[in-house]
């Protein structure tokens, strides 16, 4: 039952061999059994769950069921729900109970899903190895000493070790891609406006955006079917048709161009990943696709550009944790100021500190033009690359990591080894464009291989059918830990 689709979750609900609140149960039992010593989710609240559960099976019982009635995602804790713990894996927000649901949340509870627990992530999700979450680092289900990526790292790690049949993450420069990769499991983050950011705590609102993580591009389908829409909310929302994101799932791959940038592959991956990256593209010619080189010249420049704008945004953002309003206030001040000074000092982390004064640096006066205005111009050429690229072929592929998981600790002390994790993926963020991760194979000490597929604004359907294809030939994104 684990490792069942969300369909065949649904299937079994729809008639009758399980109730909802048997599915929550069991997942909550392993999440009790499991969880200790992987640290996947910081919040779970079974008392909470198990109520969502019985309104999903009197919903069931009422005939009212739709692709998630019932169904537990576990949700990043990123993402503002009522009367949930909400903390964004940082002690400013450790004692912050949200009194309202972020978009997201709100179409999961409308679709009758159960919310089952709040899952554990690098602090303000900045990060790349859940190693500056205030909560402690999560463990790789595949190698416990191992890190499972980040942002998102509890989600990833949650679906991975089957704490979860799906859970929810965001991406501001890599965040649902690549601890997807790491851990063997799949994930898209959608076209810039596409979910809603509202209840979804900023941290670099141009390119934050939330997205499903998942065992297939089916299940991904059904999620994002689910999570996006337009919403009023947010003023980069987009307001579009509703679409089907499963229409396309089983159209053949035949004429299908694959471009293969000449920067991806020239240096900077390791030879395990371009072994399984190499397969996987084999398997593609086999579907009946056609690769194609193609360039993206400015390719070098995302992680720079990145590391000013993110930090930028990030500085901004999180100026409004002051102890003031909400969350944590220090005990020990004289005066405003020090109260200001002391909270912020004592409620953020290492790394969040050091982007806060990295953004607070490119956007003084003085540096504003040679630093934030260069990086935005350089931002748009980098988005330019793509749109050229897409003249030659339908999708982009390449590796979404330049290596397997690292262990815990390796990078930590190393910020710049650490932001190079993100060297595939950010491009998609700065340019808008979707972007996702399949499970391709394993790599060095059998940790898992991500497949990168990036396509044009909107041609998620597309993408998705893209990876489904690829999955129904191949069972990598079946295979589990043993645990
Ligand atoms: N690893 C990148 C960072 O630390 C991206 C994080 C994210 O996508 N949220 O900023």
């Amino acid at each position: 039952m684990f490792n069942d689709s969300l369909k065949q979750l649904s299937e079994r609900l729809a008639n009758r061999a399980i109730s909802s609140v048997e599915l929550t149960t069991e997942f909550l039992r392993r999440i009790g059994k499991l969880n200790p010593q992987y640290n996947a989710f910081i919040t779970v609240n079974e008392e909470k769950s198990l109520a969502q559960a019985r309104r999903a099976d009197q919903k069931i019982a009422a005939g009212e069921i739709g692709p998630l009635t019932g169904i537990p995602i576990a949700q990043k804790d990123i993402f503002c729900a009522k009367g949930w713990l909400t903390t964004c894996g940082s002690k400013m927000l450790s004692n912050f109970v949200s009194p309202y649901d972020a978009d997201v949340i709100e179409r999961f509870n409308q679709a009758g899903a159960i919310n089952i627990g709040k899952t554990n992530m690098d602090e303000f999700a900045m990060g790349s190895s859940n190693e500056t979450s205030y909560f402690g680092p999560v463990r790789n289900p595949w190698d416990a000493v191992a890190v499972p990526g980040g942002s998102s790292g509890g989600s990833a790690c949650a679906v991975a070790a089957r704490m979860a049949p799906a859970a929810t993450g965001t991406d501001t420069g890599g965040s649902i891609r690549q601890p997807a990769a790491l851990c063997g499991i799949s994930g898209i983050k959608p076209t810039y406006g596409t979910v809603s950011r509202y209840g979804m705590i900023a941290f670099a609102s141009s390119l934050d955006q939330g997205g499903p993580m998942a065992k297939s591009a089916e299940d991904l389908a059904l999620m994002l079917n689910v999570m996006t829409g337009f919403d009023e909310r947010d003023s980069t929302s987009l307001q579009r048709e509703k679409e089907d994101y499963a229409r396309d799932l089983s159209r053949p791959l035949s004429g299908l161009r694959i471009g293969l940038p000449r920067e991806y592959f020239a240096k900077g991956m390791s030879s395990d990943v371009e072994k399984a990256i190499e397969q996987a593209l084999d398997e593609y010619r086999r579907l009946g696709a056609e690769t194609v080189e193609v360039s993206l010249p400015n390719s070098s420049l995302s992680i720079p550009v990145y590391y000013v704008l993110a930090p930028a945004e990030a500085s901004s953002n999180l100026s409004r944790f002051d102890g003031v309003r909400y969350g944590y206030r220090a005990q020990v001040f004289q005066d405003l100021a020090e109260m200001y000074r002391n909270t912020r000092a004592e409620g953020f982390g290492a790394e969040v500190k050091r982007r806060i004064l990295i953004g607070t640096y490119v956007l003084s006066h003085g540096y504003y033009d040679a630093y934030y205005i260069k990086a935005q111009k350089l931002r748009r050429l980098i988005a330019q690359d793509f749109k050229n690229a897409f003249k030659q072929c339908d999708v982009i592929m390449g590796p979404t990591t330049p290596a397997v998981a690292f262990d815990l600790g390796e990078k930590s002390s190393d910020p710049i080894q650490m932001y190079l994790s993100d060297i595939y993926t950010s491009a998609a963020n700065l340019a808008g464009l979707p972007g996702m991760s399949i499970p391709v194979g394993f790599g060095d000490k059998m940790r898992p291989v991500g497949l990168h597929i990036i396509g044009d604004y909107f041609s998620e359907a597309r993408m998705l059918n893209i990876a489904h294809q690829y999955q129904l030939i191949t069972d990598w994104h079946q295979r589990a830990p043993n645990l």
